[in-house]
């Protein structure tokens, strides 16, 4: 007999600042409206299964409010991780997928988010970590010299947009958008191994 199947999903806590990440069996989240509390009960993460539609409730660290966003039933039942992200700070602010995935996201997520924390004493500059934007901004430019940058419409031509903590990549023929995060040192590491970054944009021809 196949396991049932689970999904594991996560945020960071704006009240006690731990991250909590649940595992729940595909049918306790068709079952009802799900609320996945933090255990110091100050927050919790909603989630409510509408058709073809899910829309969860994130309580979101970096900036202190909920965010309501949602996904297709489809990606929220089987896509290996998949993230939502706080519109006001570019961070992360809640995982969902296969057990190892969302742990391994949810990593990078406490470290981006200490650090954005400690910024926070500090005066604030143009980025999150100057050294590892400085890092991702020239490996993306080697990646760039080398035609690495393209889309599935089958275009070449790009614009970049430098956020606080990522940089967005966007299709300059269908205007689909790739984030690279650049947050940690992680992030620098991901970048380095790369020789191309596509885009997922319209599909050719
Ligand atoms: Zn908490
Ligand atoms: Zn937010
Ligand atoms: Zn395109």
């Amino acid at each position: 007999m196949e396991e049932q199947s689970k999904r594991t999903l996560a945020y960071l806590c704006p009240s006690c600042h731990q991250s909590v990440a649940v595992e729940r069996t595909v049918f306790q989240l068709a079952a009802a409206a799900n609320e996945l509390p933090c255990p110091c009960g100050k927050s919790a993460l909603r989630v409510e299964m509408m058709g073809d539609r899910v829309r969860l409730t994130v309580p979101c660290l970096s900036c202190g409010r909920d965010h309501t966003v949602t996904c297709s039933t489809q990606a929220f039942l089987h896509q290996k991780v998949l993230a939502f992200s706080c519109a006001q700070s570019g961070l992360d602010c809640c995982y969902v997928g296969e057990e190892g995935p969302v742990f391994a996201a949810l990593q990078r997520l406490e470290a981006a988010a200490d650090k954005l924390e400690r910024a926070e004493g500090e005066e604030k500059g143009a980025f999150l970590d100057e050294l590892v934007m400085h890092e991702v901004l020239s490996e993306l430019k080697e990646i760039a010299q080398r035609d690495g940058i393209s889309c599935t419409c089958g275009s070449h031509r790009w614009k970049l947009q430098v956020n606080y903590s990522s940089i967005d990549l966007f299709c300059a023929d269908c205007g689909a958008a790739m984030r690279i995060p650049a947050a940690t040192d992680n992030d620098i590491d991901d970048i380095c191994c790369k020789t191309k970054l596509v885009i997922r944009g319209k599909k050719e021809g």
